[in-house]
């Protein structure tokens, strides 16, 4: 049930290897601790909620940028080396670690900016974004700044050699061992090609077009109705000669500019894509039922749907339909596997 769901999922925090991995992160925690800097004249002398603190790092980023009080709310027992850290940085004065679920804290105000790190593998796994949603309905004063401040998906066809190289291997038994198994092919294919969403990191080479955009949350707006249901379509077109294996999805959070002027008001982003720098995110590739060969300028379009499991709601599901060159790919519903925080 849901109660025991949230208690497995808050232990996976209270270990140090998850923390580790997102603070050696520098893409991500840069990104939040430019995010947080150049949003300096909103957060100075204001009032502060931190969302899931973990290890309280966003919270002193924003004591350092003068807010006059920061909230730190956690669920896991990493609160307590929060509170350390804090001390530790001498913030101890305008950081408020509280132990507990932001579903459950009370805080003694309202709240000038909401500053969270809530985004899981392919944006939404885990949805610890409703939560950030409660606390802005909840804490956020009008007219409040949510840090990041929008969310954006997108997709791409790719190849993946390893994958064709893996398909290929059963044909060469026989000349190795003198033992046929190219019957194995098919098999190997559907066990490989399934229907688990796999966390991996794309090289540029294998991505086969321009990104699509297919969605967009403005994080100020968005309703906890509308994550249950976030779709979009998408259309593609390849560069060249390839054979499509799957498509890969991922996604770009960003940071208001703060209005500084002299070209400081672009906003700020943190982009997992495989044409950036790699982040602990890596890329979700959704592999379709076969390869298929494309040519330069052969669409690849669809609609893609992403929805919590209906057994386990912090679980996502990506729905896809897709056709290639105008022929219909069979339509399929990933998940993430277990093993996954
Ligand atoms: N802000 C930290 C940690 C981000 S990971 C950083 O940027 O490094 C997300 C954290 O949010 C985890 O520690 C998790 O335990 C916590 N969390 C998730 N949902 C929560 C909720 N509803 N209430 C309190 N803490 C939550």
């Amino acid at each position: 049930d849901k109660s025991v769901q949230d208690h497995l999922y808050f232990d996976s925090y209270a270990d140090v290897s998850i923390h580790e991995e997102m603070i050696a992160d520098s893409v991500r925690t840069d990104a939040y601790r430019l995010g947080i800097a150049r949003n300096g004249a909103a957060i100075r002398g204001k009032a502060v909620l931190d969302v899931g603190a973990g290890t309280g790092v966003l919270s002193v980023f924003c004591a350092q940028a003068g807010a006059r009080k920061v909230y730190a709310v956690e669920a896991s027992s990493i609160a307590e080396q929060a509170a350390q850290i804090v001390r530790l940085n001498a913030v101890a004065d305008r950081v408020e670690v509280i132990r507990g679920r932001l579903e459950d804290v009370e805080l003694p105000e309202p709240v000038d900016v909401i500053v969270s790190e809530w985004m899981g593998y392919a944006l939404l796994h885990e949805s610890m974004l409703n939560s950030v949603l409660v606390a802005r309905d909840r804490w956020l004063r009008p007219g409040g700044l949510m840090l990041p401040s929008r969310a954006e998906l997108f997709v791409a066809p790719v190849s993946d050699l390893v994958l064709e190289e893996r398909l290929r291997f059963w044909g060469s038994v026989k000349e190795r061992y003198g033992v046929d198994m190219s019957c194995m092919t098919d098999f190997a294919r559907r066990c490989i090609m399934n229907r688990d969403i796999a966390v991996s990191a794309v090289a540029v080479e294998d991505v086969l077009s321009h990104p699509a955009r297919f969605a967009e949350l403005d994080l100020h707006a968005v309703t906890e109705q509308e994550l249950q249901n976030v779709r979009g379509t998408f259309r593609c077109d390849c560069f060249g000669s390839a054979s499509v294996s799957a498509l890969c999805v991922w996604f770009a959070v960003s940071f208001p500019g703060g209005g500084g002027g002299g070209g400081g008001d672009k906003p700020l982003v943190l982009s997992t894509s495989p044409f950036k720098a790699e982040t602990h995110w890596k890329q979700a590739v959704l592999y379709l039922d076969e390869p298929v060969e494309v040519e330069q300028d052969t669409r690849v379009e669809g609609e893609i749907r992403m929805f919590p499991s209906e057994e386990s709601a912090r679980h996502l599901c990506i729905h896809v339909e897709c056709a290639v060159g105008g022929l219909r790919q069979q339509s399929k519903t990933f998940s993430i596997p277990d093993g996954y925080p």
